[in-house]
C-alpha cells in the first residue's frame, strides 16, 4: 500500500499493490504542467487508486483532445493525468507519493521535446515520442 498527497494535504490517496516503473515525460505540456524539466508519472489501474479525501478538490484540465490533467484546486499540485484512449489507467505524479517510494525508473518519453537546460546522462531507454 502506497500513500500520497498534494502540497496542501487536501487531496490524499492510496494505491494498492506494487508500483509500475516511473515514466519520465519530457513533453512540453508536462514541463509546463509541472513547472519543471519533466513529469514523473506512474501508471496505475484506477481500481487500485482510492481517494481518502479531496476528490472534490480535483479540477480537470483538458490539455489536448482526449487527455485530461487533474490537479488540486487549492494548492495547484498536479495529481494525475488520464487519456480517453487508455481507459481505466491514471498516471499518478510520483512526487506526491510519501517516502520511501519503492519504484524503479522506467524510461524517458518525448526525448525530442526535452528542456535544453536539463542534462540527461542515465542509461534508461529513451523514446523520441510517447
Ligand atoms: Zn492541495
Ligand atoms: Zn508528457
Amino acid at each position: 500500500m502506497h500513500e500520497g498527497s498534494c502540497l496542501c494535504g487536501g487531496v490524499r490517496f492510496t494505491i494498492e499493490g506494487e508500483l509500475a516503473p516511473i515514466q519520465i515525460c519530457h513533453c512540453s505540456q508536462c514541463r509546463r504542467a509541472q513547472g519543471g524539466p519533466f513529469a514523473t508519472n506512474i501508471p496505475v489501474d484506477a481500481a487500485r487508486l482510492t481517494f481518502l479525501c479531496g476528490s472534490d478538490l480535483l479540477r480537470r484540465y483538458a490539455s489536448s483532445p482526449g487527455k485530461v490533467r487533474a490537479f488540486c484546486s487549492v494548492c495547484g499540485s498536479p495529481v494525475f493525468s488520464e487519456r480517453a484512449s487508455v481507459p481505466g489507467i491514471v498516471r499518478i505524479r510520483a512526487g506526491l507519493l510519501h517516502e520511501p517510494v519503492r519504484a524503479t525508473l522506467g524510461f524517458h518519453a518525448y526525448e525530442d521535446s526535452m528542456a535544453t537546460w536539463w542534462p540527461l546522462n542515465d542509461d534508461l531507454p529513451k523514446h523520441p515520442k510517447a
